[in-house]
């Protein structure tokens, strides 16, 4: 293997992976370096789209406590408050140096960045919406990877693009870097180094209909799993209300920020019988669950699975200047325009609540003592700190990569500078990865990884969804099972090492296998419904046995969970009402 050696490693570029590249570089004596399966202004958070919430109060009245409680809240109260305090709090600052690094942010007229709506974002604690997200246009994550990324290349961080890391090297408690494929030539790569961490995004292609990109697919919380940490509260998974009908792109809940209402076959207003305050801009969770109701029902548009999103309402302006994305897919995908049609929608995969599980400063940890994996970091939507518990509210999550993508930067150089070992690193990775590719190289059984793949998205589209069941549960996970004995015997075409594709692909599907895996054990086990997690057979929250975070081992084929306290410090757990 080609070896190299740095004090501080990244592995992703988008939000979370560059903020932390970022404040780690200002360590002028550290080696910092960046690698990303995609070359880095193309990461998932150049598509995000509404905003980035702050209480920044620059049109209306707000303050970090209401954003704390509307976090908590929306988080159906398993959300660990200390997080929670630090994202609102952090959040204000944060939106100024990015708007000091450059970030073009829509302004009011008076100069100030401006603000708008969001689900669940609301003034006095409740008491009805409120003016948090900052947004430039409905191209916010593109603004903010493309100045984040000049900005690291200002400050000399070095970028491996299209290395996808596949291995961890873990020894003794502690983390020592990665193995990684280089793309273009097919060969591993030993990256040695004092701090590493992962930032690699979501996992939401393990369903049919989702608003992920298709490189989500899970790789670093697989990598993690399989090197024994545990993986914290996969049963909780974001369904976003409003994708295009069928292909699930994202619709942003900007588009309701601005005024755009959702209506059923007969052009009635729904959510004013579930969410009478917030109505169209309550809570993700809620939304997603009133359409599959309305569905279910008799209420979808024509009898189909949709129902529809109306921004007749809205001026052209808004249209043209503050949506133009979403405004743009609706006539590409949908061939209706927005200002005089109905726009069809139905809810799509879209964010991974749980993941590799951290704490405050950004380390990962072992167990439910908070045992920390030395030198090993992670943050953005592959961990889980638990700044959303059951449920994110939009706009948090780009909050939530930046402040704790930062603040594990930081920790980053401290141990480097106080707890790492100095000299040389010389722990060596075991033969997996180069035995996994070998035997990938090599394949030439039956069965096809777009087929499995295929298979897995639609098993968990039906049966580990929006509304889930002991019977349906039990379903999906034989499912699985039945396709990880298949993925034993696939074959692929392309046996060469110049962009594999194919060998690339399959690897991911096997990441995706355990997201899969880990997802349905976890909502199986979780005998109650709370936030994104909907149990039909326990319809409940239920406070007295599920107020905790599971974590969920696996080794081998056995398979262990444990439980993590929530951190509960100025709102105790009330009655969820919007
Ligand atoms: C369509 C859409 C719209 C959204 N809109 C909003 C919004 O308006 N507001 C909001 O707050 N949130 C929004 N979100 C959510 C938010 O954008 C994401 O949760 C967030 O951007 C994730 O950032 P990240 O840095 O964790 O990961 P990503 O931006 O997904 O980046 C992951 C990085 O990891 C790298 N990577 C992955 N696997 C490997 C590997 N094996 N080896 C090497 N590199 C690897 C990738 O190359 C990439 O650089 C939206 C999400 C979507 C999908």
């Amino acid at each position: 293997m080609i070896e190299h050696e740095y004090d501080a490693l990244i592995v992703g570029a988008g939000g979370a992976g560059l903020f932390a590249a970022l404040e780690a570089s200002k360590a002028k004596d550290l080696k910092v370096a960046v690698l990303s399966k995609l070359y880095p202004v193309r990461s998932h958070t150049g598509a995000a789209q509404g905003g980035i919430s702050a209480a920044l109060g620059n049109v209306e009245e707000d303050h970090w406590e209401w954003h704390m409680f509307d976090t908590v809240k929306g988080g159906d109260y398993l959300v660990d408050q200390d997080a929670a305090e630090i994202l609102a709090r952090e959040a204000i600052e944060t939106i100024y140096d990015l708007e000091h690094y450059g970030l073009p942010f829509d302004r009011t007229p008076d100069g100030r960045i401006s603000q708008r709506r969001f689900g669940g974002h609301t003034h006095n604690y409740g008491k009805g919406p409120v003016r948090r997200a900052c947004h430039a246009a409905d191209r916010t994550g593109h603004m903010i990877l493309q100045t984040l990324y000049q900005q690291c290349l200002k400050n000399d961080v070095h970028f491996f693009n299209e290395f996808q890391v596949v291995d961890l090297l873990i020894a003794d408690g502690a983390c020592y870097g990665v193995v990684a494929w280089e793309i273009l030539t097919g060969e591993l790569h030993l990256f040695r180094s004092k701090a590493t961490m992962f930032a690699t995004g979501g996992w939401g292609k393990i369903w049919k209909v989702s608003s992920n990109a298709h490189t989500l697919t899970g790789d670093g919380a697989a990598v993690c799993w399989r090197r024994g940490i545990p993986m914290e509260d996969m049963e909780f998974y974001q369904f976003h209300p409003t994708g295009i009908y069928r292909l699930g792109i994202l619709l942003s809940e900007a588009a309701r920020g601005e005024g755009a209402i959702l209506r059923n076959h007969s052009g009635e207003r729904f959510m004013e019988r579930y969410s009478p305050t917030l109505m169209d801009l309550a809570p993700r969770d809620i939304i997603s669950r009133a359409i599959i109701t309305e569905i279910r029902e008799g209420r979808g548009v024509d009898g189909k699975d949709y129902v529809h999103l109306d921004f007749r309402a809205l001026p052209r302006e808004v249209l043209e200047e503050k949506l133009p994305e979403i405004t743009s897919f609706a006539r590409t995908y949908l061939g209706v325009d927005p200002a005089k049609d109905l726009t069809p929608i139905q809810p799509t995969a879209h964010y991974a609540m749980g993941g590799i599980p951290t704490d405050i400063a950004g380390r990962v940890i072992w167990d439910e003592q908070n045992t920390p994996v030395k030198g090993f970091y992670s943050a953005g939507e592959c961990a889980c700190v638990s700044v959303h518990g059951a449920n994110r509210l939009g706009t948090n999550s780009l909050v939530d990569i930046l402040v704790f993508g930062r603040r594990a930067g930081r920790d980053m150089v401290r141990f480097v500078r106080e707890e790492a070992a100095k000299g040389k690193i010389t722990a060596s990775p075991d033969r997996t990865a180069a035995e996994t590719f070998q035997k990938l190289l090599a394949a030439n059984g039956k069965e096809r990884v777009a087929r499995i793949r295929e298979d897995l998205q639609v098993a968990m589209m039906d049966d580990c969804g929006i509304f889930r069941s002991d019977e349906g549960l039990r379903r999906v996970l034989g499912v699985i099972g039945e396709l990880y004995q298949r993925f034993e015997k696939i074959g692929i075409e392309d046996r060469g090492r110049t962009f594999n594709q194919d060998v690339l692909e399959s690897w991911e599907l096997g990441c995706m296998l355990d997201c899969a895996d880990a997802t349905v054990r976890s909502a199986l086990n979780r005998q109650e419904s709370r936030g994104g997690h909907t149990r039909e057979d326990f319809p409940n929250r239920d406070d007295a046995t599920w107020m905790k975070h599971t974590l969920l081992f696996r080794n081998g084929a056995d398979y262990k969970f444990t439980y993590k306290p929530v951190t509960i410090t100025k709102f105790q757990p009330q009655e969820r009402k919007y």
